[in-house]
This record gives C-alpha cells, sequence and structure tokens, in this order.
C-alpha cells in the first residue's frame, strides 16, 4: 500500500505552474472514522465534517453495497498511523526519497502535503522528517488555532507553511482576522460554480482563486489574503451557506461583513 497519492486533479495543476510543483498527498480518514477513538481533526465543525472533503470527488464515490474503496483505503492508511507509528514513518520516508528523485530528474520542485484528509501536528510529530529534506516544501491547511500560533512564532520547521482554514465558528472568524491582519492566508469556502470568476477582493481583503492551484506557499507573497475556494460535494447543498461555512460571494466582495 502506498502511503502519498499525486492523482487530486487539483494537486495536479501545480505541475502547470511557472515553477512547476509536484505534490505528495498523505490522505487519511478524518476526524473520528478511524474507529481507533483518536480525533485527527481537533478543529473540525459539525459543518466541515458533513461537507469534508473526504465525501468529494473519489472519496465520495459509494458503491452500490455501501463499499468505498478510496475510504478503505485512507482507513487502512490511518490504522497504520496510529497502530504502526515507526513502520508508517519510515515508508513516509521512502516514498519522499523517491518522490525527490522523481522531481530532480524532471526539473520540478518538490512538495509534500500531510494533511489531506486530516489535521494532525505534523510539524510538530514530523518535525525531524521535514528537516531531513530542508529542500522540499511541506505545506498543510489547518483549523487549529494553535498549530498557526506555533507555525506563526516560527517554531515549526522552516520548510513548512500554513494556511488557516476558516470554519463557521465566531471564535474562527475571530482568529481569521488575526491571521488576516498578521499578513497571512485564509482559506474560506464560497458559494461559486466552478467556472464562476471569484472576486479579487473579498469582507476588505485581497482575495486569491484558490481552486487555480493547491500550492499556498507560492501565495505567500500576497501577504493578508483570502483564499477563495468554491464549495465542493455537500457543501454546495443549502445546508452549506445555511451553517455559515459557505459565504455568499454577493454579500462579501469588496466589503467588511465579518469581524476584522
Ligand atoms: S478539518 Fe478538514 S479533513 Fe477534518 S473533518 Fe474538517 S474538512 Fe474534513
Amino acid at each position: 500500500m502506498k502511503l502519498f497519492t499525486t492523482s487530486n486533479p487539483k494537486i495536479l495543476k501545480g505541475e502547470k505552474l511557472a515553477k512547476p510543483v509536484r505534490t505528495l498527498v498523505l490522505h487519511l480518514i478524518p476526524h473520528t472514522l478511524n474507529g481507533l477513538g483518536v480525533n485527527l481533526c481537533p478543529g473540525s465543525t459539525s459543518a466541515c465534517r458533513r461537507g469534508c472533503i473526504n465525501v468529494c470527488g473519489h472519496g465520495g464515490m459509494t458503491r452500490k453495497d455501501g463499499t468505498n474503496t478510496c475510504h478503505n483505503a485512507r482507513l487502512a492508511r490511518t490504522t497504520l498511523f496510529l497502530t504502526g507509528f515507526q513502520t508508517f514513518k519510515e515508508q513516509i520516508v521512502r516514498e519522499i526519497v523517491n518522490h525527490v528523485r522523481y522531481c530532480n530528474k524532471r526539473g520540478l520542485r518538490a512538495a509534500v502535503r500531510l494533511n489531506g484528509t486530516s489535521d494532525i501536528n505534523f510539524a510538530d510529530i514530523f518535525r525531524d522528517v521535514m528537516e531531513a529534506f530542508p529542500r522540499v516544501s511541506f505545506y498543510d491547511y489547518t483549523k487549529v488555532s494553535h498549530y498557526w500560533i506555533m507555525w506563526h512564532n516560527g517554531e515549526a520547521p522552516k520548510n513548512y507553511h500554513l494556511t488557516y482554514s476558516m470554519s463557521e465558528t465566531p471564535q474562527s472568524h475571530a482568529f481569521a482576522a488575526r491571521v488576516l491582519n498578521s499578513g497571512n492566508l485564509v482559506a474560506c469556502v464560497v458559494k461559486a460554480t466552478p467556472k464562476q470568476a471569484l472576486p479579487s477582493y473579498f469582507n476588505g481583503f485581497k482575495a486569491i482563486d484558490g481552486d487555480r492551484h493547491d500550492y499556498r506557499p507560492d501565495d505567500a507573497h500576497h501577504g493578508g489574503a483570502y483564499v477563495l475556494l468554491r464549495a465542493k460535494g455537500p457543501m454546495r447543498k443549502a445546508w452549506g451557506v445555511e451553517s455559515g461555512f459557505v459565504h455568499e460571494l454577493s454579500v462579501a466582495a469588496t466589503k467588511t461583513a465579518y469581524a476584522v
């Protein structure tokens, strides 16, 4: 079983950038779906669990008999992570070594996203792995404010980048304001069709179309900015906006509609 995947369509867009980047993504089974009583998404909310990226794309393809091969693979990786950590870690390192060789041969930048469908403090538990590959760019999105604070305070490895991912709670909105005002990135889900152009300003801040590619370290130069992501999968239903997780573009395209 491979631990990393590279086939996610949005991730593949990185290979078309002016400075192409190839990203390995680790997809575990999120929050408490591991069945071992461990919550791998401590900052998750009811809305993000309901519309989780785990149930979008291939993850949303459940067969008539109820099986989902994508979720089964994520569960198997997660079981190894939780019950055979050293074996898991050694395989992670081997796959990154191969990734670096592949990228070097083709003139690609090498990146790794460990929290494809989880929210674990990898900057802490895989610090040595990140430091062993100083030329590899590790990046994640997080809903956990203290992971972001740790990163912002310079306590994470230098080759790690974190984007704060806003949820529907007032606490998350307030923390997002702090992140934006400190000149950093906040991911925000908006109601928009796949082909709809996104505004360049949102809620008083610069906005980036986060669906163009996934590699956020390239966006760090924008300063405080929203990374707008179109609602996908179950999030597109009415409850997405009603829950406060998905934002209407019409409400907040240019003015400040949420506290910042
Ligand atoms: S934090 Fe991310 S991966 Fe975890 S449940 Fe929420 S959307 Fe899914």
